[in-house]
C-alpha cells in the first residue's frame, strides 16, 4: 500500500504504474507549474506568519516602552 501511495502524484492524484513513469510525469510542465505554485503559496503563508509575528512584537514593544515610561515617572 505504501508503494502505491508513493506512485500517486499530488498535483493530479493520478496513479502511476512505476517510479519511472511518475518521474517522467514530474518533469512535465504541468507538474513543475503546480510545484512552483505550491511553493509560492507556502512562501506566502510563511510571509503572513512572519508579518503577524512582527506586528505582535511591535505591539509588545510599544507596551513595554509605555511601562518603562510609567516606572521612570514614578
Ligand atoms: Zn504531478
Amino acid at each position: 500500500m505504501e508503494i502505491c501511495q508513493q506512485l500517486v502524484c499530488q498535483c493530479n492524484n493520478k496513479i502511476y504504474k512505476s517510479i519511472a513513469t511518475l518521474k517522467a510525469h514530474q518533469k512535465t510542465q504541468g507538474h513543475v507549474l503546480w510545484e512552483n505554485t505550491r511553493e509560492q503559496k507556502d512562501q506566502l503563508i510563511k510571509i503572513n506568519r512572519l508579518e503577524n509575528e512582527n506586528n505582535q512584537l511591535r505591539r509588545l514593544n510599544i507596551l513595554l516602552i509605555e511601562r518603562i515610561n510609567v516606572l521612570e515617572n514614578k
